[in-house]
């Protein structure tokens, strides 16, 4: 088998919770192999290794960027993000870096100019869009079932689990908080469905002492996009009961589709139009991660762009500033004037 037919060989670049859980599995699904990890932690490198199945470690990022391997992927604390894409970026190697690509604009542009600059492929981890679930929802926006749109909904208010309950809610340094965490996935959502961008934003965040150091647990925020629809969308990290939903009304239709903000390929779609209200069949139920990989990997070998492009980790990145901004200074920030 020549190389062009193999998986991909990858490096990871952080010993973290989303690798384990679900992207090393969906890398192996795919054959592909994960040649190494590392972390800034010698003891936690070999333990992830082992426990992971995985070959080499280390904690030297030159070192890193030295191994045989087509693609890093990036995920660390947020506040690493750029430095590594950027280095990775400069020896040639892909990017999957997941989000928020950085923590200001700055950095996020410098990580696209690099990519670009020395022609490898960089990809935000936004796994939502991915889903068939919403795959379908922009086909019939795209259809014209739903007319004219006029207005967009989401829910992505969930309870944080214990085991993520570290450097998200105690260092803000690291770029916690719910908007970097949560806001970016719905911005892409919302910008990939609505086919259009962000021009402005009014938000609101709390802190309901989840955060020792205050960091915001809640947002609701709402958007006004270039196509004319207003989104509004609502995150937590307290509420264990709620169903994660995503609306959109139309001139012609309204769709409600429940149990769909998620890491796995759940959730039912209605739409109710002239006719009444129907259930919609969604044939396309494949593992989220799988899939980003696999376009991803077609991306790398000159087929197409990935799901999430840098530049939508830039604009989501963007959308979440905006909602952070808006929400300190208790006005509405124009997409264009967020600080960078
Ligand atoms: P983790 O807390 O599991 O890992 C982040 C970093 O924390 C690791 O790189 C590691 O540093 C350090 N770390 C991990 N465990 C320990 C420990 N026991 N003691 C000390 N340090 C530790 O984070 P997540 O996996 O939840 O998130 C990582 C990134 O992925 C973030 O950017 C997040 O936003 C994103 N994410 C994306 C998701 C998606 O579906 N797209 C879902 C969840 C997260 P080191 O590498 O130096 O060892």
């Amino acid at each position: 088998m020549g190389r062009e037919e193999q998986g991909m060989k990858w490096a990871l670049i952080g010993a973290s919770d989303i690798a384990s859980t679900r992207v090393i599995p969906a890398l192996r699904i795919l054959g592909h192999e994960v040649y190494g990890v590392m972390s800034s932690d010698s003891d936690r490198s070999a333990k992830y290794a082992q426990e992971n199945g995985i070959t080499h470690h280390s904690t030297n990022l030159e070192e890193v960027l030295s191994w045989p391997v087509d693609a890093v992927y990036i995920s660390t604390t947020n506040e690493k993000h750029a430095s590594q894409a950027v280095a990775a970026a400069q020896v040639h190697k892909h990017i999957l870096c997941e989000k928020p690509i950085a923590m200001n604009l700055i950095d996020a542009q410098k990580m696209i100019d690099e990519a670009k600059s020395n022609d490898v492929v960089l990809a935000a981890n936004h796994h939502i869009r991915t889903s068939g679930v919403h795959q379908k929802i922009r086909e019939m926006i795209a259809d014209g079932q739903l007319g004219d749109l006029y207005l967009a909904r989401i829910n992505h208010a969930v309870s944080l689990p214990e085991r993520l309950q570290g450097w998200r809610l105690s260092a803000g340094n690291k770029g916690g908080g719910v908007v970097l965490d949560i806001t970016v996935h719905n911005v892409d959502t919302l910008r990939a469905a609505l086919g259009s961008n962000i021009v402005e934003v009014t938000a609101l965040t709390a802190s309901n002492g989840l955060s020792k150091v205050g960091l915001e647990d809640t947002s609701n925020c709402l958007f006004r996009f270039e196509s004319g629809v207003l989104a509004n969308t609502v995150e937590s990290f307290l509420v264990p009961y709620s169903q994660t939903t995503f609306e959109i009304h139309g001139s012609k239709g309204s769709i409600l589709a429940t149990g769909v903000m998620t890491q796995d390929p759940t959730g039912e779609i209605t739409l109710t139009n002239a006719s009444g209200s129907h259930s919609i069949e969604i044939s396309d139920r494949e593992n989220l991660y799988v899939k980003t990989l696999r376009q991803f990997e077609n991306a790398c070998k000159g087929g197409g762009t990935p799901y999430s492009t840098g530049e939508d980790g830039f604009a989501s990145l963007q959308g979440a500033l905006a909602v952070l901004q808006s929400a300190q200074e208790k006005r509405t920030i124009s997409i264009s004037k967020v600080a960078k």
